[in-house]
């Protein structure tokens, strides 16, 4: 084959790989220029999911009719003119290249119309092919319509889903553009139906907008700052956590935008409070010197780039935190929702007074066969100081609501990992030398994971270096390894599995409260320890010194309380 330089047409249908996949991004992008151009209503017309018609019409400031050849042609924009404005963009649109893109694989009319104009102007653009523009009636503004998607394209158009599924990834994207502008009325319609219709309201009715009122009662209000970067946004309580990650969103600069360190700031911030497989409802607009953050990363333009990534999480996951902390959150034990265990996925065993899930007959039968005896006189609980640990797992006391069940594993564990954090962060976890070195074979990832977290090993407390070519000496383990009898070998090994897997935290931040959590887990009571009066009563003591001590670090609960409400509605006395 010879080397040739590729047609304009077939170089765009090629970006447009890149930038419009799907009607969703078609509309992004339109939406998105829509926007730019200063528009306070948008409307968004589907057929067929988009894939027969997208139609967005906007009260912008329009395109003057000389410049639409240029609006459909690639690498033009009024957004940018030299590389001073690429290193700070405060428009969402830069690339200069959606309009062509689109043109390049659909049949594409822009209607535009200024306030000086007479009349509207139109122009199509057919497979790339545009026409000269004619002058048409219509009112102010743009209107952009996009015929059969993909239709020069059959590649991809067979890859799209049906037209139910595109229109909740429209509806998606409008949710995502409207959340940050909530001065904008935006309609979404597909076929005669409206599927959404926002009007200009309080930054926060928008969000409760999207996510929906019901949530009103149930999100805190969050607002930061470090060193100029400002935060402010919602956060939902534990008990709207979504099995998804849908309701969890980033927005930088009123750009919505996918950040997996974001995210995890924000899920990290809930350590605790919701199991793990859940995700947090929230979102977050944070505002920033564009020049500290670069948007010029992605065709799509939905990841970016921060200058200093380390605050970005620091300041996300301390907002979030510390807004969660001035609230109390204890699980309660509520019968109408079953807790679902994470592992198992089996329910608790208390149900809804007798639930068809209860197994009547075989606790009868099983009741009948036991022989009564005297009674012997049950122990009362008379402070909270009192506990009585249940099948060498569970911890019963009271408080001045009601009973609490606490699992002592998941409540050590949180107790450890709470005391862990606070010695790492005065500087004093300390460290203990091993009277014998723990050596063991390695095999190079584990030797490069030694040279390449030397810092993270050294904050540890954690003495240990290659003692070969292919094995590994440790001299010194935290102390609190050590005094709680844990496996060091096992330990180390765990550990250096998980810094050389892919999906280990980037952040140092991130990474340390990982280890810090493998390390109480592992140290931590176990279930089935007996623990002795003295034992549960100074476990007792330290739940109520720590700071959220309801969620063990894995996010399951460590507390249940079964108020005394509930007690007498299930003995018949309310
Ligand atoms: P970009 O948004 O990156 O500049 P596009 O290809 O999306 O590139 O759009 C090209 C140009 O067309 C924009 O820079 C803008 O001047 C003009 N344009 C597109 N859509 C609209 C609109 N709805 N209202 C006003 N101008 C528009
Ligand atoms: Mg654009």
């Amino acid at each position: 084959m010879t080397i040739r330089k590729l047609s304009p047409i077939l170089i765009n249908q090629i970006a447009a790989g890149e930038v419009v996949d799907r009607p969703a991004s078609v509309v992004k992008e339109l939406i998105e220029n829509a926007l730019d151009a200063g528009s306070t209503r948008i409307e968004i017309q589907l057929f067929h999911g988009g894939k027969d018609l997208i139609r967005v019409s906007d009260n912008g400031w329009g395109i003057a009719s000389d410049e639409l050849p240029l609006a459909v042609a690639s690498h033009a924009t009024s957004k940018i003119a030299d590389e001073a404005d690429l290193a700070a963009i405060a428009s969402l649109g830069f690339r200069g290249e959606a309009v062509a893109s689109v043109g390049s694989v659909s049949h594409l009319t822009i209607t535009s119309r200024r306030e000086e104009d007479e009349s509207a102007m139109q122009i199509i653009v057919e497979g790339g092919n545009a026409t000269q523009p004619k002058p048409i009636a219509a009112s102010f503004g743009t209107t952009v319509e996009v015929r059969r998607l993909f239709y020069n394209t059959p590649a991809r158009r067979k890859f799209l889903k049906s037209d139910g599924a595109e229109t909740t990834r429209v509806r998606d994207v409008v949710q995502r553009l409207s959340a940050s502008h909530n001065e904008t009325d935006f309609i979404l319609k597909s076929g005669d139906r409206t599927i959404l219709s926002y009007t200009s309201c309080s930054s926060t009715d928008r969000l409760l907008d999207i996510f929906g009122g019901e949530l009103a009662g149930e999100m805190l209000e969050l607002k930061g700052e470090i060193d100029g970067v400002r935060l402010w946004g919602l956060a939902g309580k534990p008990e709207v956590a979504r099995p998804t990650s849908r309701h969890l969103r980033v927005h930088v600069n009123n750009r919505s935008i996918l950040d997996s360190s974001m995210t995890h700031a924000i899920k990290e911030a809930y350590r605790g409070l919701i199991e793990p497989n859940r995700w947090p409802t929230a979102a977050i607009f944070i505002e920033m010197d564009p020049a500290l953050v670069d948007v010029n990363v992605h065709p799509q333009k939905s990841e970016v780039r921060f200058r200093d990534r380390d605050l970005m999480w620091r300041l996300v996951n301390k907002t979030v935190s510390s807004r969660l902390l001035e609230e109390e959150f204890v699980p309660l034990y509520n019968p109408k929702e079953s807790y679902q265990h994470t592992g198992g996925g089996q329910q608790q065993a208390f149900g809804t007074g007798l639930s068809s899930s209860f197994p009547i007959e075989e606790t009868r039968q099983a009741v009948a066969g036991i022989e009564l005896t005297q009674p012997t006189p049950m122990p009362t609980l008379l402070g909270s100081d009192d506990v009585l640990q249940v099948h060498k797992c569970f911890l019963v006391t009271q408080d001045a609501q009601g009973l609490l069940i606490i699992d002592q594993h998941a409540l050590h564990e949180r107790v450890m990992f709470e005391e862990l954090k606070k010695r790492m962060v005065q500087g004093n976890l300390e460290s203990q030398k091993l009277l014998i070195p723990e050596s063991f074979p390695a095999d190079s990832s584990w030797l490069d994971a030694i040279e390449t977290h030397a810092d993270l090993f050294m904050k540890l407390g954690i003495d240990i270096s290659p003692s070969g070519p292919a094995s590994i000496s440790v001299y010194a383990l935290p102390t609190l390894l050590v005094s709680r009898n844990v496996d060091g070998t096992e330990f180390i090994c765990d550990l250096l599995d998980k810094l050389g897997s892919n999906n280990f935290p980037t952040t140092e931040e991130e990474a340390l409260s990982e280890i810090l959590d493998m390390m109480s887990c592992k140290a931590a009571i176990k279930a089935g320890d007996q623990l002795t009066q003295q034992e549960l009563k100074d476990l007792l003591h330290k739940r109520h010194e720590i700071e959220r001590s309801s969620s063990c670090p894995h996010g399951r609960p460590t507390t249940m309380r079964l108020s005394i409400e509930e007690l007498e509605q299930r003995f018949g006395r309310r």
